[in-house]
């Protein structure tokens, strides 16, 4: 009889979102009147940039004339599409062959999926609280998982604990859910922590380019001797408005060697054999997005996101009430008021102030007791939810 991944049965169910949806539709069955402005949202909402736009249209006249129309490419990506991530990385300083970029259809998939390159037995360390993703592709393969404790006195940015040891350590920066943003020095601790344990660090830099203090790293390659431990994970959706087009990039530099192994060889090999690449019109928009229009345009969309998250931080400081996140994140990550619990704070913003944010507790133990606001919401809707939230606050 064919035998299941038993991994799979040890997953937990999430129920964050949905319980969340739950609740708001009760909401709005019991006050009709009431108008609902939701800060939970961790979907960009505002449309692709024009260049993007146009670039994807001209691809897809090229794949209906037969001189220019184009059937598989390469796995690992167009190398026009490479040569722009080289170059926006070398703009931030950072040197990459063109081998080390592999293009994606977004971080979520090759998080889970570079999981193949490691065995089974392999330690896994992991932020709590957390983008869900990495606890639960590392159950499915059934490795042991420690978590590090992200919490008020390290401000979420957990570090290196000398007497744990471990394999393979998840970073990111910024943070979802926390907006947290590590320093060169914290992102130095832990290269050294990786290279002395033979470790692998995988950096998600999915928020990158929300990152406006140049003093912040935006890449972990920033860092001296991280091209010899750790792996990059990158993304267009929150850059760009990729969630739904689809398209990231994954750096695995050439130097990144284990067990005598070239760790970009076998992703390359893996990649090959699983994937057939992102569609060539996705390609030629993410292009677009690397252009100086292309990143005119989606700074400015990142801009808006950034105001919008100033004015909920504006809001808080107002109150006094404790946040991290905001100023280089589209996230914040709040001490839910007056000890209340993750979800005691979700059913009061809800009825009191007609606010639905999400409850922090759902990315991990220590998210019980916070509370995570998102700016990728609409600019007057947010300007209305912060009058609300004084109003209830001054009462
Ligand atoms: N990494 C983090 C931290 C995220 O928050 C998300 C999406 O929310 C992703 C990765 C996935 O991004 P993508 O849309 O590229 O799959």
């Amino acid at each position: 009889m064919m035998k299941i991944n038993e991994n799979f049965l040890n997953l937990k169910d999430s129920y964050l979102f949905s319980l969340v949806a739950k609740k708001v539709k009760e909401y709005k069955e019991q006050n009709p009147d009431k108008k609902v402005i939701r800060l939970g949202i961790g979907d960009v909402t505002l449309p692709l940039a024009p260049v993007v736009v146009e670039a994807m249209g001209r691809a897809v006249q090229e794949m209906g004339q037969r001189e220019t129309f184009r059937g598989y490419g390469e796995e690992q990506g167009y190398a026009f599409l490479r040569q722009a991530v080289c170059r926006y990385y070398a703009g931030k300083g950072v040197e990459l062959a063109e081998s080390e970029v592999f293009i994606s259809d977004g971080a979520k998939s090759d998080l889970g999926n570079i999981l193949d390159l490691f065995s089974a037995d392999n330690t896994v360390l992991i932020p709590d609280p957390v983008y869900p993703v990495y606890v639960d592709t590392n159950i499915m393969a059934g490795r042991k998982i420690l978590y590090m404790n992200g919490n008020e006195e390290n401000n979420f940015l957990p570090m290196p604990d000398q007497k744990v040891k471990a394999d393979i350590i998840y970073l990111c920066s910024p943070n979802n859910p926390t907006g947290a943003v590590y320093s060169k020095e914290q992102l130095e601790r832990w290269v050294d922590y990786a290279l002395a344990q033979e470790a692998v660090i995988l950096f998600d830099s999915a928020y990158e380019a929300f990152v406006q203090d140049p003093s912040l790293p935006t890449s972990i390659y920033h860092i001296a001797g991280a091209r010899e431990c750790a792996i990059e994970f990158c993304s267009l959706s929150k850059t760009a408005g990729f969630t739904g087009t689809r398209c990231g990039y994954t750096v695995v530099p050439q130097q990144l060697i284990r067990n005598q192994t070239s760790l970009n060889k076998l992703w390359l090999r893996r990649q090959t054999t699983k994937f057939n690449g992102v569609p060539y019109i996705v390609q030629r928009g993410a292009e677009a997005v690397f252009s100086s229009e292309g990143m005119r345009q989606t700074k400015a969309n990142i801009a808006y996101y950034l105001q919008n998250a100033k004015l909920i931080t504006d809001t808080l400081k107002e109150l006094g009430i404790w946040f991290v996140g905001g100023e280089n994140s589209p996230y914040i990550w709040l001490r839910c008021p007056d000890g209340m619990g993750s979800w005691e704070f979700f059913d009061y913003l809800l009825v009191k102030a007609g606010i639905v944010g999400t409850p922090g507790a759902g990315f991990g133990a220590n998210g019980e007791g916070f509370f995570r606001l998102t700016a990728f919401g609409d600019r007057d809707e947010i300007l209305e939810a912060m009058a609300r939230l004084r109003k209830l606050y001054h009462a």
